[in-house]
């Protein structure tokens, strides 16, 4: 299904952007992986991705550093030749109440989870219009539809990663290039270890369970897909119904 694209993932060492990475390479992409400093993490989905039988490579980058970006989205398309697919999935917390939330913790997770998807798409941009088709994936969340107390930075970065969605997806509809965005509940991964008690999610859930990694994978391979060829500027939840 995507034998010849090149899918490039951000924080696909781990959890949901491992699942994706996996799941794209399954469906014959290349896929680059990008992580933060967790090496072993990132060798790791590096070869279970090559077993599919494609070409799978890690590279370290922290996306909220511009140049480093810029360095290695050259880098990937040197390798690769090209790039078909970019999922924004990098993300972090630095969960407190606003009354003691500390300026460094706000501008971190910004910087990393909306800053750092605007750096990717920013050094990706040619690239897509010259080869005239793309597919930009970005990996916002419920608490960017809803709110969150204790998460005014991360609600704040979520939000904002829908409000690029739709203006990425207006300037480059034109160019044949695609923009979504994946809004997750609540899934199992080291991000929520421990934590959502079972009774506190069957409260929040209709579905009474949190989801799996693999169940985004699936969104992010249809989105990644010509079967989605018509949809542009979406946002869609996998959550359980948790924000309906
Ligand atoms: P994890 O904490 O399990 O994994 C985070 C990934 O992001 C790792 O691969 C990590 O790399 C990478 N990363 C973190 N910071 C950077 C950075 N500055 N530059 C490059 N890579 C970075 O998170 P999840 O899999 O749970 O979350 C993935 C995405 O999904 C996030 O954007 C998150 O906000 C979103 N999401 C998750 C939900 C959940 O319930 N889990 C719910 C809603 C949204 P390394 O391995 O090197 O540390």
């Amino acid at each position: 299904m995507l034998k010849g694209k090149t899918a490039v993932i951000t924080g696909g060492s781990r959890g949901i952007g491992r699942a994706i990475a996996l799941k794209l390479s399954e469906n014959g992409a290349d896929v680059a992986i990008l992580f933060a400093g967790n090496e072993a993490a990132a060798r790791k989905t590096e070869e279970e991705a090559s077993a599919f039988g494609g070409t799978a490579r890690r590279y370290r980058c922290d996306v909220s550093d511009f140049s480093a970006v810029k360095e290695t989205v050259s880098r990937i398309i040197k390798d690769f030749g090209r790039v078909d697919i970019l999922v924004n999935n990098a993300g972090i917390t630095r969960d407190s109440l606003l009354f003691s939330m500390k300026e460094e913790a706000f501008d971190a997770v910004l910087d990393t989870n909306l800053k750092g998807a605007f750096h990717m798409i920013k050094h990706c941009y040619t690239q897509f219009i010259r080869q005239r088709s793309g597919k930009i994936i970005n990996i916002s969340s419920v608490a960017g539809l809803m709110g969150n107390p204790g998460q005014a930075n991360y609600a704040a970065s979520k939000a904002g990663l829908i409000g690029l969605t739709k203006s990425v997806a207006r300037e480059l509809a034109g160019r044949g290039v695609c923009c979504n965005a994946i809004a997750p509940g609540c899934i199992e991964t080291d991000m929520t270890a421990n934590l959502f008690p079972p009774e506190e999610l069957k409260r929040m859930v209709p579905l009474g369970r949190m989801g799996k990694p693999e169940d985004i994978a699936e969104l992010a391979l249809f989105l990644a897909g010509s079967g989605s060829d018509y949809i542009t500027g979406e946002i869609i939840r996998v959550d359980g119904g948790m924000a309906m």
